[in-house]
């Protein structure tokens, strides 16, 4: 029996470099609060993601959540059902109505030139995703926004160290979130982030994620606490070293999964964006009018010991938390990718011998 493969795996620095690391919070003891680590992996990313602003979180998912409800927002929302649970969500629990938009079929992002006939009078934001990393079509999303006068939070849970243009994939909109979970590219364990360009929101965010703490005495808001800690930041500081090392092994995987699987009828693959730097997360394979289903697929995978996921399916709007509450005949293309989708292991660790070895169990 061949090993097992699974469709990720956490990067991990070595052992006795984050033993190193943690050594100053034995001396401060100084655990977490916007600890000396801390600070330190606000500072260097903002370096690295070139954004004039980032706020870290103990989780992606709570980032979000404090987004929406520090910028006030009231109303509906535009965005995707094709993403992970989180973004629809964080929308719901913030008490907002998510209006879905559909996906283009190309890079199922948000199909911008249906965008304007979902806004109405009510609508306070757009909340796009860049999902698999695919960066949306953020100029005609920049557009809109200015002329309807509409807040944008991007979900760049996908998208660590990306650049369209140059330009750091944090640096569109009014807000981005980042994900720092233990699945995704670079990871502080549990963690996340918001970057921006606005100053006025470093106070303000801050604030949300320490319950409303505006001073010693003071406390403003009705908020709850979504502060990353120490060891998460000391996780951060090592794997940020090697992020790009990572990336670039991510980078050989996803090359050869293009190699093999490019030019076969019925199996879509992931095709460049112009302008845009990659940071190889996941490699979605499209089976549209494939010899098998997608789910045929996944199965005979399974029984070679590979495990690939159905991600994004059931879309959000098709959960079981929001039965009937939503109309799901507005977006058949991501009805249709759901259906037809799986993401293939992918992580920097993954051998170019395992990549053929699952190319040839789908190609079989
Ligand atoms: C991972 C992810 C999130 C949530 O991030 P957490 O850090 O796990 O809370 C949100 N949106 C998308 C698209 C994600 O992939």
């Amino acid at each position: 029996m061949n090993q097992k493969i699974l469709v990720t795996q956490s990067s991990m620095p070595h052992f006795d470099e984050y033993i190193e690391e943690i050594k100053d919070i034995w001396d401060s003891q100084w655990l977490t609060n916007m600890g000396t680590k801390h600070n330190e992996l606000e500072k260097q990313l903002c370096t690295y993601l070139q954004v004039p602003f980032v706020s870290l979180f103990s989780n992606g998912h709570l980032a979000l959540e404090v987004a929406l409800e520090a910028l006030e927002l009231e109303g509906e929302v535009i965005t995707t059902p094709f993403t992970f649970a989180s973004t629809t969500h964080a929308i719901v629990r913030k008490g907002l109505t998510p209006i879905f938009c559909d996906v283009n079929p190309t890079d199922y992002t948000m199909d911008v030139s249906l965008i304007e006939s979902l806004i109405t009078e009510k609508t306070c934001a757009i909340v796009p995703v860049h999902v698999y990393g695919h960066i949306c079509n953020v100029e005609e999303i920049e557009r809109l926004a200015k002329k309807y006068d509409l807040k944008v939070i991007y979900d760049a849970a996908h998208a660590f160290g990306m650049k369209l243009n140059g330009k750091g994939s944090g640096d569109f909109g009014d807000v981005s979130m980042f994900s720092f979970h233990a699945t995704k590219v670079f990871n502080t364990i549990e963690g996340g982030a918001l970057t921006f360009n606005d100053e006025q929101y470093v106070k303000l965010f801050q604030t949300f994620k320490n319950f409303g703490l505006t001073g010693p005495d003071e406390i403003s808001y009705v908020a709850g606490n979504a502060k990353m800690n120490e060891f998460q930041a000391a996780m951060g500081l090592c794997n940020l070293r090697h992020v790009d090392e990572e990336i670039a092994k991510r980078k050989l995987v996803a090359e050869r999964y293009k190699e093999q699987l490019s030019g076969i009828a019925g199996i879509q693959i992931p095709s460049r964006q112009e302008g845009v730097q990659s940071n190889y997360a996941y490699f979605p394979v499209v089976f549209d009018g494939y010899k098998y289903t997608r789910d045929e697929v996944l199965e005979r995978l399974k029984e070679h010991a590979i495990f690939a996921r159905k991600y994004f399916y059931p879309l959000t709007n098709e959960f079981t938390c929001y039965e009937g509450k939503f109309d799901l005949g507005n977006t058949p293309v991501a009805a249709h990718i759901a259906n037809c989708v799986l993401t293939l292991p992918l992580y920097a660790n993954l051998s170019l011998e395992d990549v053929d070895r699952i190319c040839r169990v789908i190609k079989s």
